[in-house]
């Protein structure tokens, strides 16, 4: 178990909040740029010391402890690659500190470069690299010493689209298979839902919410929440009384409405992305969003299902 009590000021922010993770929990902190992330990050690595509160690992306090007494394996965003150290020896920099015999320490690296596609790389120095590349020796780098406790800052941050998507999946699969107990900074929800058992919303230094992407998602704590976690239908209370809703701030979330039904509406527009095909509708004066499979053309009339009882009463 992890646990966080913090309360860290810089002129104009100020981070306070209380934080539990289990032992071998993924657990994302989602939110904007500026809500505090990586100022939480770098405290529990030890790159940054507290104003008041602490850092309790398995019942030890960490927050004396210098960074690399901690067991800590992290990533950071401004945290470079050595630069005269060649790929294969950043990776091996972990194992080396932590006196891993010798052979011990090629498996590791061997196993790491070939699951990060790094092989044909491995003696490359980092300036040799593309964006991609480093991002993944980085992120070799600090899963190497098989850390307790992995600290990832925007792990995925500099990749391109493919890249990126490869290494979320990678990055899954290799998150649960370790069971190290991880917190994992991102403001990409997506990103968040995919790798967290559970998912922490910072805003402005605070957390607005813990649970699981699931819970969070289904029942997001108020408009802010709701919009930054990808919901499009927030209605206004003079829409939710257009539905024949009461005149409060809803949610009605995606599961909720499907084309076919009673509700007669306009597409206004229509967003081909591939896989799926984003509709925004105006039914009774309201513009709602859905995805379908294939969506009739823009202007086209069309019947909407709208199961209002799914409808979520937001606080402001
Ligand atoms: P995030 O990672 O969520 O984008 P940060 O934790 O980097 O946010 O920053 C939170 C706030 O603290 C920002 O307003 C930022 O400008 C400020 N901040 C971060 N580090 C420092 C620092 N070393 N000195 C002064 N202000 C800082
Ligand atoms: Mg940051």
């Amino acid at each position: 178990m992890l646990e966080l009590s913090l309360e860290k000021a810089f002129p104009g922010f100020r981070l306070a909040l209380e934080l539990g993770v289990a032992e071998g929990e993924v657990l994302a902190l989602l939110g904007p740029s500026g809500s505090g992330k990586s100022t939480l990050l770098k405290l529990v690595a030890g790159l940054l010391a507290p104003d008041r509160g602490f850092i309790r690992f398995r019942g030890e306090d960490l927050t004396p402890l210098p960074p690399e007494r901690r067991g800590v394996g992290f990533l950071f965003q401004d945290y470079a690659l050595f630069p005269h150290l060649t790929v294969a020896e950043n990776i091996a920099f972990g194992l080396v500190e932590a006196r891993w015999p010798k052979v011990a320490r090629e498996a590791r690296v061997e196993e790491l470069l070939k699951r990060m596609e790094l092989t044909p790389h491995a003696r490359k120095r980092p300036q040799e690299l593309s964006g991609g590349e480093k991002q993944r020796v980085a992120l070799a780098r600090a899963l190497a010493p098989r850390p307790r406790l992995l600290l990832l800052d925007e792990p995925l941050g500099a990749l391109d689209l493919r890249l990126r998507e490869e290494l979320l999946f990678f990055l899954r699969r290799t998150l649960r298979e370790e069971g190290v107990t991880t917190l994992l900074v991102t403001h990409d929800q997506g990103e968040a839902f995919l790798l967290a058992h559970r998912v922490a919303l910072l805003r402005e230094g605070r957390l607005v919410q813990v649970g699981t992407p699931e819970e969070v998602y289904a029942r997001p704590k108020d408009a802010w929440t709701a919009r930054f976690l990808g919901h499009k239908n927030l209605l206004s209370p003079g829409e939710s009384a257009r539905l024949g809703l009461p005149p409060h701030l809803h949610l009605l979330p995606p599961k909720a409405m499907a084309l076919g039904g009673p509700w007669r509406g306009v597409v206004e527009e229509r967003l081909f992305f591939g896989g799926r095909v984003g509709l925004w509708v105006r039914v009774q004066g309201v513009r709602l969003y859905l995805e379908v499979q294939e969506g009739p053309p823009e202007g086209a009339e069309v019947g909407l299902h709208l199961d209002l009882a799914q409808a979520v009463t937001l606080e402001g």
